[in-house]
């Protein structure tokens, strides 16, 4: 039977409004990655996508750091390069040291526990790090199979040093996990030169491209560590073993890749490798160090002390009597930008201000601190006017 006659009334065509996202992710998306992901889909095995295969490894690899051969996009989001990292080398009974200063630490505690490891948590405060001898002692006295932290907590704006960590996990014999969702793209990720043994990032946050694909890497360590399991890997779906006769020499079928994804993720590492790593890194910090400026001079205070601040997720104290729900929503109805609001501890807290890959432009951080003035004042806010663009003003281009 045909749709009813006035069905398209009802559904009309598609029309998101266009925002600036800069909030925690996703973030904006650079315009040659959406071009490249409208190219023709073609199979998985055809030998034109083989060799598209091939190129986004190696690109991995080169924004990554690292040698590693097994270094691939999973489908699926951040969190599934989360889960795919830890069910292929925990094991039940497994002692597993979760550092846990934010959101993303707590869900790597709970995949952990899920797979019947036994957890030991590091906790200190959100917006805080933690120290290298909180890691020692959580490792200390039994054999431990994995450290997992987290490199830029999005939930705090929070960085994590990673080098000193993976020396202390290695000294022990445990492997190092390292969540890079967030740093990927936006930050220096050494895989190789640091130590660390698995690492997993998203498409979303600093590498401008739509989420749907979780770049992983892992170590010579961590694949002995798999051939060593004594048990089956407890997730078909995410078993490295199998997804590598896919992504390996065989190019034996395991499940549909996500065509247009890579394509579109292919794109977005050529983007940042022909701007090239250090200048990415130099734009994203330049851009925090400048939003920053803005925001002290308007009179308001950031979370994280700048010795660990991430330059890419910036979190703003949210001042007494203001109304943080209030702010939001009229920065994205009336100047269509997306900002985050607190998460966990911080709720209510905080804002999460990102300036992820294509978003860590000027235009954005001026338009950012334009708005965010007005509405403060019409809430009548506490704050110097004009101080913040002037603040910005000084650090030039
Ligand atoms: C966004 C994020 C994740 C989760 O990624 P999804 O794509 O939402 O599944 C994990 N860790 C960190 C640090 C993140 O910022």
């Amino acid at each position: 039977m045909p749709a009813h006659p006035h069905f398209r009334q009802d559904f009309p065509q598609l029309d998101p409004p266009v925002r600036t996202l800069m909030g925690p992710g996703p973030s904006d998306i650079h315009p040659r990655v959406l071009q490249a992901m409208a190219a023709p889909t073609i199979g998985h095995l055809d030998p034109a996508f083989l060799r598209c295969m091939d190129e986004i490894q190696h690109l991995l690899q080169q924004v990554f750091q690292t040698k590693n051969k097994l270094t691939f996009p999973v489908s699926g989001t951040g969190s599934a390069g989360m889960e795919c990292c830890m069910v292929n080398v925990i094991e039940p009974g497994d002692r597993v040291v979760i550092a846990q200063n934010g959101v993303f630490g707590g869900r790597m505690a709970d995949i952990a526990e899920r797979l019947g490891a036994e957890v030991v948590k590091i906790q200190v405060p959100f917006g805080q790090k933690f120290e290298i001898d909180a890691v020692r002692t959580a490792m200390a006295g039994k054999p431990t199979k994995l450290v997992g932290v987290v490199h830029a907590e999005t939930s705090t704006g929070v960085l994590q040093a990673l080098p000193e960590i993976a020396a202390a996990a290695h000294e022990v014999g445990a492997l190092l996990l390292a969540d890079c969702v967030t740093s990927l793209g936006g930050m220096p990720v050494k895989l190789d030169e640091w130590g660390v043994d698995l690492a997993y990032s998203g498409t979303q946050k600093c590498l401008s491209c739509p989420p749907g694909l979780a770049p992983v890497s892992f170590s010579e360590r961590a694949v002995q560590a798999l051939k060593a399991r004594k048990t089956k890997v407890v997730s078909w779906y995410l078993d490295v073993t199998m997804l590598l006769n896919y992504w390996g020499g065989e190019r034996v079928y395991h499940h549909t890749a996500p065509i247009n994804m890579l394509y579109g993720l292919r794109e977005a590492l050529l983007i940042v490798l022909e701007e090239g790593l250090e200048a990415v890194f130099a734009r994203h910090q330049r851009h925090g160090d400048m939003l920053v400026a803005g925001v002290e001079a308007m009179g308001l205070a950031m979370l994280v002390p700048e010795a660990y601040r991430l330059p890419q997720l910036n979190t703003v104290v949210i001042p007494d009597g203001v109304d943080d729900a209030a702010v939001r929503r009229a920065l994205l109805q009336d100047y269509n930008i997306e900002i985050g609001g607190g998460l966990g501890d911080l709720k209510g807290k905080v804002w999460r201000v990102g300036l992820m890959g294509h978003a860590s432009r000027r235009e954005n951080v001026v338009s950012f601190l334009a708005a965010l003035e007005s509405i403060l004042l019409q809430q009548g806010a506490d704050i110097q006017p004009g101080a913040a663009l002037a603040a910005v003003a000084k650090i030039g281009a």
